[in-house]
């Protein structure tokens, strides 16, 4: 059984003003993780921030590092994302005409986003738009298929992935595997 409650009093509530059930999140066998409490700033651009926690950090910069050694250029489009700000994306969708199945077909439930653990990143490289299936034809893709993994991070949605995202080649996650065993 999963128990929404432990992780946030607030997450039912969340969920049912985007008139999402909690049942859809069982339904779709999604893990809900617990938002990060421990994390560092990795990054400032402009005026904003990016945040992760500090071992996913760490295996970032060491990766970024590794990249532009072999002249690739890796740039992060997103970190840790609050389950506030999760919600806030969805809302934001609805008010503006979406249908929420489609929605929820390119962002995660609020909860249920491996952002939400510092632990996941958004990845780009320049000339490329963030956060497009493009990006898979890019050399910072084709290296980060070779290397990723020797600094602790994977693809979390390939195609036909089992969790019903379309297929997103920019997100990785570090050590995928751990939060899966620790989320509800
Ligand atoms: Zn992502």
């Amino acid at each position: 059984m999963i128990s929404l409650a432990p992780h946030s009093p607030r997450l039912g509530l969340l969920l049912h003003q985007l008139g999402i059930s909690a049942g859809e999140i069982i339904r779709r066998g999604l893990p809900v993780f617990a938002e990060a409490q421990d994390l560092i700033v990795v990054e400032t651009r402009a005026t904003r921030g990016f945040l992760l926690q500090p071992q996913a950090a760490q295996a970032w910069w060491e990766m970024q590092a590794a990249a532009a050694a072999d002249g690739v250029v890796l740039e992060l489009v997103s970190a840790f994302r609050s389950i506030e700000r999760q919600a806030e994306l969805i809302r934001r969708k609805l008010d503006n005409g979406l249908a929420l199945a489609d929605i929820l077909s390119v962002l995660a439930i609020p909860g249920t986003s491996e952002h939400h653990t510092g632990c996941a990143i958004d990845v780009t490289t320049p000339g490329c738009p963030p956060a497009d299936a493009s990006f898979e034809d890019t050399a910072a893709f084709v290296w980060l298929n070779a290397h990723a993994a020797g600094h602790g991070y994977t693809l979390s949605f390939p195609r036909n992935n089992p969790e019903g995202y379309l297929y997103e080649p920019w997100h990785w996650c570090f050590e995928r595997d751990r939060l899966l065993a620790e989320a509800d």
